[in-house]
């Protein structure tokens, strides 16, 4: 066994042992593989081990992988900050973004959209720890844009992601996730139809899934750190 299909089952190892222990079936969390910064043949050993799910945050080195591994059935995830001027390669090229944080990004996807593909999923990242460097609009303004969302064509709004402050306290990690699903509970009584919360990741995926995340983005855990 290669060590990345060996990680790969030590990471599907914890989510299904953290969804025992709270009664959660195992396949309501996806499981997310952050490839940004691996090569092709990085990917290809997760898929060999059935990872199909890649995450990538930047996309001229995501388009790379992609043409690369074209003969696989694959979904890929944009999960990086995304400006307006790469919206097409990723309205063509990726099944989900994940860090929609403003109407412009929302409706140049949707226009962008190629017919002959599905609506594309998209999550609206959210800045839960109002730290002025992270990404992500302010949880007050999570439901005017979710609302714009929702009335464009080719774009469909699943849920929120967010990226929490660093920390080792379990507690402090907890409570951030909480507050991302407050505002997915709280969208959903105006009127959203949100399936998803995109929280966790390597060091705190545990303590996201304790507060609901239906899909988890691990990079680390899976190919190792990064250079
Ligand atoms: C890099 C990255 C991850 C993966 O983080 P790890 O700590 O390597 O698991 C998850 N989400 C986003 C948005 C990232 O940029």
């Amino acid at each position: 066994m290669t060590l990345i299909a060996a990680n790969l089952q030590a990471v599907r190892a914890r989510i299904f042992s953290i969804c025992a222990e709270l009664g959660r079936a195992p396949d309501s969390v996806g499981l997310l593989a952050v490839s940004k910064t691996w090569p092709a043949s990085s990917v290809a050993e997760a898929i060999g081990a059935d990872q199909r799910m890649f995450g990538e945050n930047y996309v001229q080195e995501a388009l790379d992988k992609i043409v690369a591994l074209a003969s696989h059935q694959l979904d890929w995830h944009f999960i990086g900050p995304l400006q307006s001027n790469k919206t097409r390669s990723v309205a063509e090229n990726f099944s989900w973004v994940h860090s929609v944080e403003n109407l412009k990004i929302a409706q140049r996807l949707a226009a962008q959209r190629p017919e002959a593909l599905a609506p594309i999923n998209v999550c609206i990242q959210v800045n839960v720890s109002g730290e002025l460097s992270k990404s992500g609009v302010a949880p007050e303004a999570a439901l005017s844009l979710a609302r714009e969302c929702a009335t464009l064509q080719r774009l469909r709004l699943r849920g929120l992601m967010t990226i929490p402050a660093p920390t080792d306290d379990k507690t402090l990690q907890r409570k951030q996730f909480a507050i991302l699903r407050e505002i997915k509970d709280a969208l959903n009584q105006n009127g959203m139809n949100l399936d998803t919360l995109s929280m966790g990741m390597s060091h705190d995926m545990e303590a996201a899934i304790i507060e609901g995340a239906t899909m988890v983005r691990v990079g680390t855990a899976i190919f190792g750190e990064r250079q």
